[in-house]
């Protein structure tokens, strides 16, 4: 028998109760633990897989649940129509749930580890929160500085200006409503503002696009909205 005075606690693997044993490892799963440390052992109450993961490290879906909105707003952000009204306000709303999340999350940490009585331990991984955060921080100046729409249009750019000469050269051809045009689906329906600029319109749109005009113009919209010039004779708008 272990000669070292035994404070009772369960497995921290099986919940097994690990008393009376002749040698300090769990006889259910072979769990090692010692004796004299509580912290090898559950000190509180039996501890299912669900409380376990909510109590566990919480590295993983806390990457996922930051990059993947990050994600998707880089997404949204390579067409020109969020830069009118939601330039601002999708990345603020975003950071604002990043924030409640955290918070939310928190709570019932703490609050599982109270039923359970467990010892809280705050989310450990400073390491990984700085690198989130600088992720967040990051995807907002890229958004600010518009990088994913020139992105986006740097790609299409080719597929782009043989679209925009097809419509303008075959006016008449029939056209179904929309098509791919490099990463963007396009209107095939070619408008022109009062100034004579060509404009192509996102699908299902006619509010935010793509300008094209060898003259330099102020705006390629037809009503003050956001634009600006992309390169060469192009331009994106998006109208109020
Ligand atoms: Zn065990």
């Amino acid at each position: 028998m272990l000669s070292l005075p035994m404070q009772t606690g369960l497995c921290r693997n099986c919940n097994y109760a690990l008393r009376d044993l002749p040698e300090a490892r769990c006889p259910e799963c072979g769990t090692a633990f010692n004796p004299a440390d509580p912290k090898t052992m559950n000190m509180g109450r039996p501890i299912g897989p669900f409380a376990k993961w909510i109590l566990g490290p919480t590295g993983c879906p806390w990457t996922l649940t930051t990059i993947l909105p990050l994600v998707w707003m880089l997404w949204i952000f390579r067409e020109p129509g969020p830069y009118y009204m939601g330039i601002f306000f999708i990345p603020a709303v975003l950071v604002a749930l990043l924030i409640a999340s955290r918070f939310v999350w928190t709570f019932i940490r703490m609050t599982t580890a109270h039923i359970y009585r467990q010892p809280y331990l705050p989310s450990q991984g400073n390491r990984r929160q700085m690198i989130l955060s600088a992720c967040v921080v990051v995807t907002i100046l890229l958004v600010l500085l518009k990088v994913p729409l020139r992105i986006g249009f740097a790609l299409s750019r080719p597929a782009m200006e043989s679209f925009v000469s097809e419509l303008v050269n075959e006016p008449f051809k029939a056209r179904p409503p929309s098509q791919r045009v490099g990463i963007y689906r396009m209107s095939t329906t070619l408008r022109r503002n009062g100034s004579g600029t060509i404009q192509l319109h996102m699908d299902g749109s006619f509010e935010e696009g793509f300008g094209y005009s060898l003259e330099q113009i102020e705006y390629a919209g037809t009503n003050a909205g956001s634009g600006g010039h992309l390169t060469g004779p192009w331009y994106w708008f998006s109208d109020d």
